[in-house]
């Protein structure tokens, strides 16, 4: 069997989006030992290269920062994409943060002999299983950074394109087709928005009935930390995304 090293810290940190370099910020403030294991080749990937061109955040910017590093004043309220990224990358740099890319942890147990968590993961870039222990395990692995195509009855005699949103840029080259949004959150409104611009023939359905928020309702923002007792006394941690809730 081959002879792993195993390497020991303090704490790891699953997952590079903005939860998990949040949680970093303020690990490093206060020099705890860390690793962050992150399977893709960048800080922020979802937001870097799973979303659309025209997106803005949904919420005002005071809603998006994150601990200790505000949006500069002259940011607009509702930021672009490409502000809140270069906000990402600069927060990423002033606090150090410095994960293991392309690993993904495959499999974590805790222990109880050594009161430790054990992870295993792999090095994407050359297939090798990577070992480290420690003493708390941080969660900030998101909940929608697969995109998601449910089954739907006769989809496979569909001769069209079918994406999912993650794989859209932008409207450009489905002017003059007939394209069909489903579904009618933040993002598919923002979707079927930008596809009529550029003069597609947009039309949307939706399953349930549609909640329409007014210009007050705001709610949510980052959410870093936020479920800890397992009730088996283990020290594992959840580091929960951004919510939006604000539509124009
Ligand atoms: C189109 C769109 C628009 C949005 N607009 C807004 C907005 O306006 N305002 C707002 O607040 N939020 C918005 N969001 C939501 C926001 O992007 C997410 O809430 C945010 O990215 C969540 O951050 P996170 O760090 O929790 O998760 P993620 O960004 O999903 O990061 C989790 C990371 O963990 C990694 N990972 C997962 N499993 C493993 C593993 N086993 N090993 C190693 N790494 C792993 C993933 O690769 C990923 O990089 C939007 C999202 C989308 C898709």
């Amino acid at each position: 069997m081959a002879n792993f090293t195993k390497e020991e810290t303090d704490i790891i940190v699953v997952g590079a989006g903005p939860s998990g370099i949040a949680v970093l910020a303020c690990l490093n403030k206060l020099d705890i030992n860390n690793v962050v294991l992150g399977k893709q080749d960048c800080c922020a990937y979802l937001c870097k290269k799973k979303t659309y061109d025209r997106l803005h955040l949904h919420l005002l910017k005071d809603f998006c920062s994150l601990p200790f590093m505000s949006h500069a004043i002259s940011s607009p309220k509702y930021m672009l994409k490409k502000e809140f990224i270069q906000y990402l990358d600069e927060y990423v740099e002033h606090f150090n943060i410095t994960p293991k890319f392309q690993t993904c942890v495959e499999s974590a147990f805790y222990n109880s002999g050594e009161k430790k968590w054990n992870d295993k993961s792999r090095n994407l870039t050359s297939g090798e299983i990577e070992l480290y222990a420690s003493d708390f395990l941080i969660l900030a692995t998101g909940e929608n950074n697969e995109g998601y195509i449910p089954k739907m009855v006769g989809i496979e005699n569909f001769k069209g394109e079918i994406i999912h949103l993650s794989d859209y840029r932008s409207g450009e080259k489905y002017k003059d087709k007939k394209v069909l949004v489903v579904g009618s959150g933040n993002s598919r409104m923002e979707l079927a928005f930008d596809l009529s611009s550029y003069e597609s023939h947009t039309s949307i359905v939706v399953r349930s009935p549609m909640e329409r928020m007014n210009g007050k309702f705001t709610f949510g923002g980052p959410n870093v930390v936020s479920s800890v007792d397992d009730g088996m006394g283990r020290n594992s941690y959840i580091a929960q995304g951004m919510a939006w809730g604000y539509l124009r």
